[in-house]
């Protein structure tokens, strides 16, 4: 039940009269939560076909690399591609359920953050041909977080900027120590935002729309999942941007942290 409701009250201030509205959101909650339910039980049906059609694919690759047949071997290449693209979106979605229900698992540990960076970076710049990107590393040394959720979010800054910046090629990620904080920012100079979206992009399912949006794909939820890890690391995440000149987007988290 959500109350809201004004008190009415005379010279002396005692309550005359109270005006209330009170809503029964029950019916609502449990739609939210169907609506999560079906989207974790969706997705999770859908990731184990694609993975295995991911194996034959790369199978096949192999198969017609060895028989000398190049040109079918790029089609299964161009095939395998398509396929991280939906294992990622697959995987947003997984994520965003786990998020929302307080289940997304973390396992902190030391590690090399730099040494995260460097290899989040080098897969990326395997995977596109068009744009270089950058390493502004400052000694940052070892952090304690969650490896894997933190290089997912990096991972998923690197492939907006890609994404994003369809005419320029440079990408540049900067790391650097502030007060007790390791700071990481991934600048493009692709198509920027507006200002009046920029406070939106961390919501769910926030999209900008515009004539060029339907030309990214995407679902509106790696923005989203990156701020809730960051949050539950005790870091903070904010976008710079100008429209039409590039972002910079950028988090920070505690270098020692007491375990949430
Ligand atoms: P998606 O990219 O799947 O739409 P995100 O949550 O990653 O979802 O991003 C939300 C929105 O923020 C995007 O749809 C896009 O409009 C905007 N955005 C994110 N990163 C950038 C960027 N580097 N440059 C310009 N716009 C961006």
């Amino acid at each position: 039940i959500k109350e809201s409701g004004k008190a009415q009250y005379d010279e002396k201030g005692i309550p005359l009269t109270f005006i209330g509205v009170s809503f029964d959101i029950t019916e609502t909650k449990q739609l939210q939560q169907q609506k999560d339910d079906f989207i974790g039980i969706a997705s999770h049906e859908l990731k184990t076909p694609v993975t295995s059609i991911k194996a034959y694919a790369q199978v096949l690759e192999r198969i017609l690399l060895k028989k000398g047949d190049v040109m079918e071997a790029g089609l299964m290449k161009k095939m395998d591609l398509q396929l991280n693209r939906l294992t990622n979106l697959i995987g947003d979605l997984l994520d965003v359920t786990k998020v929302n229900s307080g289940k997304l698992q973390y396992n902190l540990t030391h590690f090399d953050f730099n040494e995260m960076v460097r290899s989040e970076v080098e897969e990326l710049q395997r995977a596109t041909e068009k744009h270089q990107i950058i390493e502004n590393l400052e000694e940052v040394g070892l952090v304690y977080a969650d490896r894997e959720r933190i290089s997912q979010v990096v991972t998923n800054l690197l492939t907006n900027a890609i994404k994003y910046s369809p005419n320029s090629e440079k990408i540049v990620v900067h790391t650097m120590i502030e007060n007790d904080n390791v700071v990481l920012c991934v600048e493009d100079f692709g198509i920027g935002i507006a200002e009046t979206n920029l406070n939106k992009v961390f919501e769910q399912f926030y999209r900008v729309s515009g004539s060029m949006q339907h030309t990214f794909p995407g679902l509106g939820l790696g923005l989203y999942i990156s701020s809730e890890i960051i949050k539950r690391e005790g870091g903070k995440i904010w976008v710079s941007s100008k429209e039409g000149e590039g972002s910079k987007f950028w988090f920070s988290i505690p270098i020692q942290r007491p375990i949430a």
